[in-house]
């Protein structure tokens, strides 16, 4: 399908039963890059700047929309064309009076082009999420990502610079491309990952387990190794990148994994955010220092504000996963494909062993072996 200026706007009046306050709107379909575990690369499809400003105006008008997220995968492909839409959405709210905002998906390495960081600016455009993905070069080289751990560091800083939000996207526990003589433990890849975050000064993050969808190359090369748990144990319902979905290269056991992603997120996601936004909120008439920049001071602020909601929000969402996970068979599941791929290899049946969730003391949840 390449026809998408030919098609009707989305119809957001059919949405009747939620409230949206940030717009999804796409202008192109696929990604020119050549990521091992991602199901959307390939030539990209393209809609004209036209049709995307026609959209965002369409919803501007009926919706009374405000922030859009523009959901292309890859975001200022087509390069000169990303540059003249940036500058016609500025132009339509400098027309319309009104300062809209929009949130786009695009690569560390677009900061080297000052230039379109700068038309994304000027046209509203704040928040980035950005697919890091790994702080251990090992991986990022089987990722195919063309891109090391310390270039990343000094990438991100050009996006600060320019007073981007950032939503930093990580994959932990990739499994490498054999023989890479490259072997590290959970608890040292957990503080390689926390340590890349705090240097990066990310915002928000996520941390999911890799996926291997179907179609990829990366399920290709599992299946290939027979790593694969087969999907009468651990069917497509758990294909969302919070469980261990093929066994995981050693040192490295397959609940240890999902416990380590756990971790980082519960380092960026916890409690007591609940005690910086209380902070943040006594802190508000400090503004009146910086009465000669309010702006700069404004923008500060209120991004400290978002990013302790937020990471206190995480903090509550991820305790309610931990106590569904708790309360589901995922764990018997996990024992039974591992015993299945056991015997697909002929090896001796594993030792059935029995786990519980421990609450630890921040509030986060981790597999045990009962004793
Ligand atoms: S992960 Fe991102 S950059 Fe890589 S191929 Fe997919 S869309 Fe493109």
């Amino acid at each position: 399908m390449t026809d998408f200026d030919d098609l009707p706007y989305p119809d957001f009046s059919l949405v009747r039963y939620a409230t949206i306050k940030i717009f999804p709107v796409e202008r192109i379909r696929g990604c020119c890059m050549n990521c091992e575990f991602c199901t959307v690369k390939g030539k990209p499809r393209c809609a004209s700047v036209e049709r995307l400003l026609g959209n965002l105006s369409h919803l501007v008008e009926t919706h009374s929309a405000r922030h859009f997220f523009i959901v292309d995968d890859l975001f200022g492909q087509q390069r000169d064309e990303t540059i003249r839409f940036c500058r016609l959405f500025s132009e339509y709210q400098q027309r319309v009076g009104r300062r809209l905002e929009a949130t786009v998906q695009i690569r560390l390495d677009k900061a080297k082009d000052p230039e379109l960081l700068a038309a994304m600016r000027n046209a509203g455009i704040r928040y980035v999420a950005i697919g890091f993905e790994s702080p251990i070069d090992e991986e990022l080289k089987a990722m195919n990502k063309a891109i090391r751990s310390q270039e990343m560091l000094s990438l991100v800083r050009v996006f600060h610079r320019f007073g981007f939000v950032i939503h930093g996207m990580f994959i932990f526990g990739y499994p490498l491309v054999a023989p890479a003589g490259f072997t590290m433990a959970v608890s040292e890849r957990v503080k390689r990952f926390k340590r890349f975050i705090g240097k990066a000064k990310i915002d928000t993050v996520q941390v999911l387990l890799p996926v291997p969808l179907p179609g990829t190359q990366l399920r290709r090369r599992l299946e290939q190794q027979n790593r694969v748990y087969p999907l009468q144990d651990v069917g497509w319902e758990y294909y969302d990148g919070n469980f261990p979905l093929f066994e995981p290269d050693e040192p490295m056991d397959a609940r240890a994994l999902q416990d380590g992603g756990r971790q980082i997120m519960g380092r960026v996601y916890s409690f007591r955010y609940v005690l910086c936004v209380v902070a943040s909120i006594l802190s508000f008439p400090t503004l009146a220092f910086s009465l000669h920049n309010l702006g700069l001071g404004w923008g500060r602020w209120y991004r400290s504000w978002r990013n302790n909601i937020i990471r206190f929000g995480g903090w509550l969402t991820i305790r309610k996963w931990s106590a569904d996970f708790g309360r589901g068979d995922f764990l018997r599941r996990l024992q039974a494909a591992k015993q299945r791929l056991a015997v697909m290899h002929g090896d001796p049946p594993l030792h059935q062993e029995a786990y519980h969730l421990w609450e630890t003391s921040d509030g986060a949840h981790e597999t045990r072996r009962q004793r």
